[in-house]
């Protein structure tokens, strides 16, 4: 579903070049739930900011769903976004608009029309648990109810791939528990890839298939779970 290959990126800044991914490659099965782990600078965001195309390598590949994302136009870049949802830490959802609205937004700009913006939102808030809430604001919902929003907001565009940024790192123990047991589900059920980037141990071992450790710009491990927790776990992955 994806494949990393030789992804290198630099940034320069006053102190003199910055690399933050040097040479990183690495294959993403289709189905897999694929945990990317390292400490804070290890490039996770960077590796995120290449995935999601806010950031340009300098240099290597990316393909997903066998489209380069290093070679495309402006126009087949926010095609080939909207195969990639991403849900975030913080959720980012909109304070002004109900949950049933912010759910839509990404249909509405990808200019769907009204009539199966409101079914294909009716779906998503049954597939998270949440249709008692469409005509909530987010600021009367809990962490959890919040990120459920931003997993239905993720997938409105019927993506392949589901990108969660420390999705549950500002939740607390009970609350990422149920978020993961819905992605696994979410998994199963449609059969989407999911890339889990985190610090925390707990959230690999508990849904992840398939795991690569990141530390200072490298791959330093990767590989099925079991495979990579029998060995004698590096320190950075403890
Ligand atoms: P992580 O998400 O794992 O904490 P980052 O991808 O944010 O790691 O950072 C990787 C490295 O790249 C760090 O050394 C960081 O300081 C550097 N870095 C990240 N973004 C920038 C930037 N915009 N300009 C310069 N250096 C950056
Ligand atoms: P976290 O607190 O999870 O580390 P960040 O503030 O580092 O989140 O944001 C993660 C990345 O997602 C950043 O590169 C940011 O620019 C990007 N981002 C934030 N909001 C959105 C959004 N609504 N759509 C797409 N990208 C976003």
């Amino acid at each position: 579903m994806i494949q990393i290959k030789q992804l290198v990126k630099k940034y320069s800044s006053r102190q003199g070049q910055v690399v933050a991914l040097d040479h990183v490659n690495l294959h993403i099965s289709p189905g897999s739930i694929y945990g990317i782990i390292g400490l804070s600078g290890a490039g996770k965001s960077t590796l995120v900011r290449c995935l999601n195309l806010l950031e340009k390598p300098s240099g290597g590949e990316i393909i997903v769903a066998g489209q380069n994302l290093t070679a495309l136009s402006s126009k087949e870049l926010r095609k080939a976004r909207q195969n990639i949802g991403m849900i975030f830490q913080h959720f980012y959802l909109l304070q002004s608009r109900t949950v049933a609205e912010n759910i839509a937004f990404p249909l509405e700009i990808a200019g769907t029309p009204k009539k199966e913006i409101s079914q294909r939102v009716k779906e998503l808030l049954h597939l998270v648990g949440l249709e008692d809430k469409a005509a909530a604001y987010p600021a009367q919902l809990s962490g959890g109810q919040k990120q459920r929003v931003g997993i239905a907001r993720a997938l409105a565009t019927k993506p392949q791939v589901l990108l969660c940024d420390e999705a549950t790192s500002a939740l607390d123990p009970q609350t990422t528990l149920s978020i993961l047991n819905l992605l696994r589900d979410i998994n199963q059920k449609l059969g989407l890839t999911i890339v889990m980037i985190t610090h925390e141990m707990k959230v690999i071992k508990e849904i992840c298939t398939d795991i690569a450790v990141i530390h200072e710009a490298h791959i330093v491990e990767n590989g099925p779970v079991e495979s990579v927790f029998i060995k004698p776990q590096s320190d950075i992955a403890r």
